[in-house]
């Protein structure tokens, strides 16, 4: 196997082990990502809340209403037992359970309001637990199958680990480090040569060049500075 080849090959690993290390930093972001579950339960706990809120009203609103109708009913059994003869105070008593009758309806007109307001959020909070469950199922399925997912990446990484361990030690350090300073500035370290032209550029190369490339030597295209590689 040709220098450039050996480089060549190292490359094909290299940029396997990229690809390999990126997706495996895609399942670990995944497997972390628990936003849409955080944001529903929070949104659940401010659904409790105004829940609590309104049924408390709701129980102020019949405290005050049942509050009115004992008012009414004990004046109502003063009016009519007959204890009470004096008909100033007949008439004043009248007058008072009519002003506090007159207050009960849009009491109670209040109340069912304030009913239908605690179902409607009751119903909401239904809607989000169920949320909350679906996000659960989904959340234990999904960290199950990248789960699986990310070991399996793993032990293709240890792998290509592995591989480039060998391969590197075959090479001569110093042209390691001109790989890999090509890598870090181009991307590319090695590129073929196609029909007589640089893969990298698509410039010409001299025939005595990929000739030298061709037999072995270690040749930078004159244009891009990237390692020919010949078949
Ligand atoms: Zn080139």
């Amino acid at each position: 196997m040709s220098l450039a080849e050996q480089l060549y090959k190292l490359q094909q690993v290299d940029t396997e082990l990229q690809r390999r290390q990126q997706e495996l930093k895609d399942i670990e972001d995944r497997l972390s990502d628990d936003k849409a579950l955080v944001a529903a339960e929070s949104e659940i706990a401010e659904q409790k809340e105004q829940l609590e809120d309104a049924k408390k009203r709701q129980k102020d609103s019949e405290w005050e209403l049942e509050d009115l109708q004992e008012k009414v009913r004990k004046i109502d059994s003063k009016l009519y037992s007959g204890t009470t003869k004096d008909s100033k105070e007949l008439v004043n008593l009248e007058k008072e359970v009519k002003s506090l009758k007159s207050q009960i309806r849009p009491k109670e007109d209040a109340l069912l309001v304030l009913m239908s307001q605690v179902e409607e959020i009751e119903a909401k909070v239904g809607i989000t637990a169920e949320e909350i469950e679906r996000l659960k199922r989904e959340w234990e399925q999904s960290q199950e199958t990248l789960g699986q997912r990310k070991s399996e990446v793993e032990t293709v990484l240890a792998k290509l680990r592995g591989d480039r361990n060998i391969l590197e030690r075959q090479i001569d350090p110093e042209v390691i480090n001109t790989y890999e300073r090509l890598r870090l500035t181009s991307g590319q370290a090695v590129v073929k040569v196609e029909r007589g032209k640089c893969q990298g550029c698509h410039i010409t190369v001299p025939t005595s060049q990929w000739q030298k490339a061709k037999a072995g030597d270690l040749i930078q295209c004159t244009s891009c500075s990237k390692i020919l590689y010949l078949e």
